[in-house]
């Protein structure tokens, strides 16, 4: 009978998450050696090359297909008005997926096909942005044509290490999460739950002295030594001393466009109801461990922020690069490694 079938993941319709708000201003982050930029599929790889014969190739770092950088650490492709030349040249579709998707993504669930937002970037950090329309959004997370590319498909809810919901029974739970993240309420008390948990086989301080032994002379290498000097300061106590400011160029163009400051804790409820609505923790984790793990980047970011605006920096700004910094050292491996490690139950 129809009625006792399994409820099946559709990325139809599409939902935008209420209150997320995003466009591209052109700030020009995203387009810079985040990390490495990339991957790229082979036949990506042939296509880039045949506008530039040097502009993607193996990248033995990353060990993948990758855009190359050109000596300011912006993709070659790049123009100085900070806007894409294949796309300006022959249009989106032209652009490799990744770059025609980011900051958007997809989830399909029973209910629909979610739009999700990476926070890496001021477009979507910070000014005044329209609200995000599925129709909008739609051919950046299709596969250029009318079908839709869900990046993740999600049934089920982990909330606990032993305990699962129904889709159905977690979307009245995640919709009072999503509520009181958007309200002025302190934001660790929404988490309920103490950030930094104990570790299975390491601790904070060795996890810190990882992080800050991972400069590379990138911009993501000075993203992973702010946070790790905070961790390791928040856990012993003493004074850290800021590696330079990543990515400060794109926040300085962020800023001449925003003329209406938000406040920092707009900045952190926006990006944890993201990171909630995104459903990327249930793939591999519980919510609980989520709420912990969020918490701990939450703790993090804010004594970036804390920091930043003592030295003069406006309160949106301050949570936007502090934003920017736990989304990329989120995405590593190195964090990874760490939620692993959690004990949470
Ligand atoms: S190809 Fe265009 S959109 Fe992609 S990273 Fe290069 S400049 Fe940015």
């Amino acid at each position: 009978m129809a009625g006792n079938k399994k409820k099946k993941t559709k990325v139809r319709p599409l939902l935008a998450r209420p209150g997320a708000r995003y466009t591209c201003f052109g700030d020009g982050l995203c387009c810079t050696d985040i990390h490495g930029i990339g991957p790229l599929t082979k036949k990506e790889t042939a296509e880039m090359r045949r506008i530039d014969r040097k502009s993607a190739g193996w990248d033995e770092d990353h060990e993948d297909y990758m855009l190359r950088t050109a000596a300011d650490g912006g993709c070659v492709f790049l123009m100085p008005d900070q806007r894409c030349s294949v796309h300006a040249d022959l249009g989106p579709e032209a652009k490799p997926e990744g770059c025609r998707r980011f900051p958007l993504g997809l989830v399909a669930t029973p209910a629909g096909g979610r739009v999700t937002t990476e926070h890496r970037c001021p477009c979507r950090t910070m000014g005044d942005r329209p609200a995000i329309e599925p129709e909008t959004v739609e051919p950046s997370v299709s596969d250029g044509g009318s079908r839709l590319i869900a990046d993740r498909r999600i049934k089920r809810i982990p909330l606990r290490a032993k305990e699962h919901l129904k889709f159905s029974e977690w979307e009245p739970i995640e919709a009072q999460y999503l509520h009181r993240l958007q309200s002025r309420e302190p934001l660790l008390r929404i988490l309920d739950t103490e950030p930094f948990p104990a570790l299975r086989g390491s601790s904070w301080e060795k996890q810190a002295d990882e992080f800050i032994a991972a400069r590379d002379g990138t911009q993501f290498g000075v993203a992973m030594a702010w946070v790790g000097d905070t961790m390791s300061a928040l856990e012993s106590g003493r004074s850290p001393r800021p590696p330079g400011r990543p990515w400060a160029a794109a926040f300085d163009r962020a800023e001449a466009r925003s003329p209406k400051p938000r406040t920092s804790r707009e900045v952190f409820g926006d990006w944890l109801a993201d990171e909630v609505w995104s459903l990327k923790w249930a793939e591999n984790y519980h919510f609980a461990l989520a709420r912990a793990e969020l918490a701990t980047r939450l703790a993090i970011g804010e004594d970036i922020c804390g920091r930043l605006r003592k030295a003069g920096v406006r309160p949106d700004r301050a949570a936007a690069e502090a934003v920017m910094m736990l989304e990329v050292v989120g995405e590593s491996e190195y964090w990874t490694d760490i939620k692993d490690r959690m004990r949470v139950s």
